[in-house]
């Protein structure tokens, strides 16, 4: 870099390829040592943190510093959540091409915003936007939006029907969720207007999904009491337990109530992909709008996120707009322009992440991948059933199940304790990450299987791991 003139800051070429070989040597070798990585960081990390606090530098640092601070000191001290043992919360994975994509994507940095600002690279994202349309059944008149997640997904999602249903008198609007929602969709409706007391949390059945019943009943009273149901969200697979409520009963329900229907798919819409599990995710094509999680269960890196609407001029309606400094509105019907479909203007590119992962993989090696991470849970549920002083609570229907340490004569305290220790224990060994979470005053270990790099060996060191912890964990309950 050129110190005689300051406000140059272009990069020449030989620079710029230095630097761009330093970081790719050193991703490449961080990416390499996944497995060995601890699978955990550092759970202490306010010192450090306070440490890290600094004014702007008035003067640059070389690349070389940076790195090392960041994959040596600063990178480890994270969960790994791209390691193969993690199967925490619900796995991301971060497939290699979509970092070359976003490399691409800045690097060029064409204005994705608007259509004629760049159309063919518009196009791809619309690309991206029909595939996911034809792996959901969703019908033509679809339109999509990519997002930085999923609770941006459902955001916009309720977006839509606020304004379908509601128009702007929005205050008596009540939406419908399950106890076993995502917290997402709560904050997401607040964001949108809905506020708490308008937004009402329907029980679950045994097996943790949205109790239709129970659903219906809740609609009827509060159209006694002058309220104006119109949204509810199913899950497609929640976090806690990994249940798909049923979603072809609710589609029924909110047609017959004139309800908008979003199903929050963050976790499992990605398993329409596979045509062998479409029975278990039965009705999700029928949703009035999806959620769907690139980031999760396509495998994508953080940062993408996508909503379906089977009727895209909803979408549309709430976002459309324009201003004499743009180029005309409205661009031809039929190429996809984002701005008119979210709520960003100026933004990145994210569908060049998701179209050359997907071109250079194919949908045949992703659906693989995806139809394996099920088999493996499968697995995994009934090798752990096997193991003494473990109680499963269902086998998974996606790839996600819930279990409990128990004994015999043990109270719900000893069993939670417990439970919580052998995440702990496990976790410490450092190579394979559960969590926890808690239904109905009960602890329950989790286990989702989604990173496309956990394979059959990490399954194998998950089992025996849980099993020797289990067993130390029981013998100081039942000293012989
Ligand atoms: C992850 C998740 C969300 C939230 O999505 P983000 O991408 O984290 O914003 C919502 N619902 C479910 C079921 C999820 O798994």
């Amino acid at each position: 870099m050129d110190a005689s003139d300051p406000a140059n800051l272009e990069l020449n070429p030989d620079e710029m390829r230095a630097m761009g070989h330093a970081t790719l040597n050193r991703v490449i070798a961080h990416l390499a040592s996944l497995p060995d990585q601890r699978i955990c960081g550092d759970l202490q990390a306010e010192a450090l943190c306070r440490s890290m606090r600094k004014p702007a530098p008035t003067f640059g640092t070389d690349l070389q510093s940076v790195l090392d601070s960041l994959f040596d000191e600063w990178i480890p001290r994270s969960f790994t959540p791209s390691g193969p043992g993690y199967m925490a919360y619900i796995p991301g994975g971060g497939l290699f091409p979509a970092a070359l994509a976003d490399f691409i994507a800045d690097s060029t940095n064409r204005f994705t915003g608007i259509w004629q600002a760049a159309p063919a690279l518009v196009q791809l994202e619309a690309n991206v936007l029909d595939w996911f349309r034809d792996w959901m059944c969703f019908p033509p008149s679809t339109s999509g939006l990519l997002t930085t997640g999923g609770s941006m997904a459902t955001f916009n999602a309720i977006l839509c029907a606020r304004e379908r249903h509601l128009g702007p008198d929005i205050r008596a609007g009540v939406v419908y969720a399950s106890t076993e929602a995502h917290h997402c969709v709560g904050k997401m409706a607040k964001l949108a207007g809905i506020m708490p007391d308008r937004f009402r949390l329907v029980p679950v059945d045994a097996s943790f999904k949205l109790n239709v019943q129970r659903l219906t009943e809740l609609i009827r009273s509060d159209r006694e009491a002058g309220l104006r149901p119109f949204l509810v969200v199913s899950s497609a697979g929640t976090v806690n337990t990994g249940a798909v409520d049923p979603l072809n009963a609710i589609a029924d329900i909110c047609v017959h109530e004139r309800l908008w229907h979003h199903t929050d798919g963050a976790y499992g819409a990605f398993f329409h992909v596979c045509e062998e599990f479409r029975p278990i995710l039965h009705g999700l094509e029928r949703a009035d709008s999806l959620t769907l999680d690139p980031h999760k269960g396509l495998f994508l890196p953080y940062g993408t996120g996508a909503l379906l609407v089977r009727d895209g001029a909803a979408l549309r309606a709430v976002h459309a707009g324009t201003a004499s400094y743009l180029p005309p509105q409205p661009v031809a019907e039929e190429f996809y322009d984002p701005s008119q479909h979210g709520p960003d203007l100026s933004r990145g590119f994210p569908g060049l992440r998701v179209w050359l992962c997907v071109t250079l993989f194919g949908a045949a090696r992703l659906r693989a991948a995806i139809a394996e991470k099920r088999v493996l849970a499968l697995e995994t549920a009934e090798r752990l059933q096997q193991v003494p002083g473990l109680s499963l609570m269902a086998p998974p229907e996606l790839s996600l199940f819930a279990f409990h340490v128990t004994w015999p004569g043990s109270n719900v305290t000893e069993r939670n304790d417990a439970t919580r220790e052998l995440i702990d224990r496990v976790r410490d060994r450092g190579q394979v990450m559960m969590t926890g979470c808690t239904v109905d005053g009960q602890f329950l270990a989790r286990i989702c299987i989604l990173s496309f790099r956990t394979r059959r060996p990490q399954v194998d060191l998950c089992v025996t791991q849980i099993a020797e912890e289990t067993a130390s964990i029981l013998a100081a309950h039942n000293p012989r």
